[in-house]
């Protein structure tokens, strides 16, 4: 069985299996305090203040261009954008930085892609506490690594994952599963599984029915 270190440290392999059972209140829109929605085109990340609101509490104010959290003018440009940004980025704001290192991973928000610049970015954001910078980097060392020129790590994977799953990150939970899963850990997989659906992840759902029918 795969133990964490905090686990290891607590002397069993339940710590893994306790926390993050619920999504975090971190996840919730700042306006409205509903829970966001785990998919990536139903929420809005507003870079004058670093806020991730519902569409619903983005499109209000829409009509005035200002951010509906700090009320701020949006950015017409990229260029417009980055000092404040670069603002918070120096000041060590972890989601800045995730989002910058975002950003240079996939090319995007007027940068160009820049792999070894993202992973730095991306493990000073998780260092930080970024649950999103610990999941973007288990993927990368889970999934993509021969197409970015990093190499596989599985390890590394897992303890990217389990930060972030023990927060309630819903697809870090699921992909334990998926290791779990391929490992042959049927029964961990499933344990798993039956979490990250119940944070609102379909494609958990489906694979916890396949894992108890013995898939
Ligand atoms: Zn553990
Ligand atoms: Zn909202
Ligand atoms: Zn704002």
């Amino acid at each position: 069985m795969r133990r964490c270190s905090e686990c290891v440290a607590a002397g069993n392999e339940l710590v893994l299996f306790t926390k993050g059972r619920e999504r975090s209140t971190d996840d919730e829109c700042p306006i409205c305090s509903r829970l966001l929605p785990l998919e990536d085109n139903k929420w809005m990340l507003q870079t004058c203040c670093m806020k991730t609101t519902c569409l619903g509490c983005a499109y209000q104010t829409r009509m005035s261009d200002d951010c509906p959290f700090c009320r701020a003018p949006n950015a017409v440009s990229y260029e417009e954008d980055f000092p404040t940004i670069k603002k918070r980025v120096d000041v060590g704001d972890p989601v800045a930085i995730h989002y910058l290192g975002d950003s240079y991973m996939k090319g995007i928000n007027g940068f160009e892609r820049d792999v070894p610049k993202a992973v730095e970015l991306l493990e000073r954001a998780a260092a930080l506490g970024s649950k999103e910078a610990h999941l973007q980097l288990g993927v990368l060392f889970d999934r993509f690594s021969v197409d970015w020129g990093i190499d596989k790590d599985l390890a590394r994977a897992v303890g990217h994952y389990e930060f972030a799953a023990k927060q309630g990150k819903a697809l870090s939970r699921h992909n334990l599963g998926v290791i779990e899963h391929n490992t042959g850990s049927k029964g961990l997989a499933l344990k798993h599984f039956m979490i990250s659906a119940k944070l609102g992840d379909t494609d958990s759902l489906e694979k916890s029915r396949t894992c108890s029918k013995g898939g």
